[in-house]
């Protein structure tokens, strides 16, 4: 569990002048950790401080930060060392780029930097903790019983497929897939629903052997951090395709992930109470902390950008404006029903929260819920039911709470290209 420290202080500046702006993601209360590359060097880790990335792996080699593996290639032996290893890189990056310290250090410009996966990552599940999004989508199937019937019991979730996460700015492809008309009739061919959920990604830290539960005592400390994450959904092959099993090919597509991930000490500032849940949770997915600091104050946003909009130089359209913090289950409860029967989490393992819908019309995450009564029209009149060719979602966020910093978790974003001929 994160404590409130003097990386958390908000009269805190950096000598690095652009993390000092107004409104930024980057402040030094944030420094997020990604991998990045520079024409000429390939893969290295780094940390997001204003507009400039410190290279890890160049400040290790100056001695100017002591943890070896900050000059790894990726993200994954960091992960796997867990949460007191990366906490105390945090605290020894804070140090150095601190208003006071020395002014020199191993940065790069972000706009020089191209951006990958921060690991290899071996397992992807996908949960569904949102009881706005459950109950809005479920009530047109059964205005009786909308929420499937675990939901306010455990965490529901499915296993995704973890090779089909991408980096953020990676673009989509038009899924081709099977499914039944309205009519009765099949139909094969690029899907004619295509949609996105907003969600947060949580990145797991350190491994558990297999056989050994992960009990809610233990779960907060297997939360590296938290990063953005796009559950592209091909909703007509989705519907055909899920009973009784439930999700695949309209999951498995791709899967978009922001490139910085915010770690959990950085969050420390913004834990806020869980929902009350009616009935309690069983013991085992129930603590005090969570129940007084499981939740994040984290605005989520969606917003779209449509080819015709790009032309005219238009803004992005804010599709949702909604609170991380409303959500029904919890992180933590995630990590500790996940690891219920002995199944061994692995450092850098990624649990999808869910589409992060709230109670507001506002605050709906994905196109199902948006267009649940018909097409929306956006401002300059084109109108939207799914995510057209040439569209572009982006999702962005913020963690507020009083007394605090704001920090930014960069952007998570992706166009969506047209179908390819199918192959002959
Ligand atoms: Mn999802």
């Amino acid at each position: 569990m994160a404590q409130r420290d003097a990386t958390h202080d908000p009269a805190r500046r950096s000598w690095v002048a652009s993390a000092n702006a107004a409104g930024g993601d980057f402040p030094i209360q944030n420094l997020p950790f990604g991998v990045f590359s520079t024409e000429g060097e390939g893969p290295r880790c780094g940390v997001a401080i204003g507009d400039q990335v410190l290279d890890l792996k160049a400040a290790h080699a100056a001695g100017l930060v002591q943890q070896p593996a900050a000059a790894a290639e990726s993200l994954g032996p960091l992960m796997t060392l867990g949460r007191q290893a990366s906490a105390a890189l945090r605290a020894e990056v804070s140090a150095l780029l601190s208003e006071g310290a020395a002014t020199t250090a191993p940065l790069v410009p972000m706009a020089a930097t191209r951006m990958h996966l921060p690991t290899t990552v071996r397992n992807f599940s996908d949960f569904m903790a949102s009881y706005d999004h459950c109950a809005r989508l479920g009530v047109r199937r059964d205005p009786k019983n909308p929420l499937p019937p675990a939901f306010r019991q455990l965490p529901v979730a499915y296993h995704s497929r973890a090779s089909s996460l991408r980096v953020s700015g990676e673009a989509i492809t038009r899924p081709h897939g099977q499914w039944q008309r309205q009519d009765g009739t099949m139909h094969f061919g690029p899907t004619e629903a295509m949609d996105f959920e907003l969600e947060m990604a949580v990145w797991i830290a350190g491994d558990n052997a297999i056989g050994e539960p992960v009990p809610m005592s233990r779960a907060p400390d297997r939360i590296f951090g938290y990063g953005l994450l796009n559950d592209w959904s091909v909703r007509d092959v989705q519907r055909w395709e899920m009973p009784p099993l439930g999700p695949f090919l309209g999951k498995s597509v791709s899967t978009s992930v922001s490139a910085w991930i915010v770690t959990a000490e950085a969050l420390a500032p913004f834990e806020t109470a869980a929902p009350v849940q009616d009935p309690p949770a069983l013991p085992y997915l129930d603590s005090a902390w969570n129940r007084s600091n499981g939740a994040l104050a984290v605005r989520m946003n969606a917003a779209i950008l449509t080819p015709r909009m790009r032309a005219a130089g238009d803004a992005p359209h804010t599709l949702t404006d909604t609170q991380f913090a409303a959500m029904y289950w919890t992180a933590a409860t995630m990590v500790a029903h996940h690891g219920t029967n002995g199944c061994n989490l692995l450092a850098g393992d990624v649990l999808g929260s869910g589409t992060v819908s709230g109670p507001e019309a506002t605050a709906c995450a994905c196109f199902a819920e948006i267009g649940l009564n018909g097409p929306i029209t956006l401002p300059n009149g084109e109108t939207r039911k799914w995510i057209q060719d040439g569209d572009e979602i982006i999702f962005r966020a913020r963690a507020e709470a009083p007394g605090a910093v704001p920090i930014g978790f960069g952007e998570c974003r992706g166009v969506l290209n047209p179908a390819i001929a199918w192959p002959a």
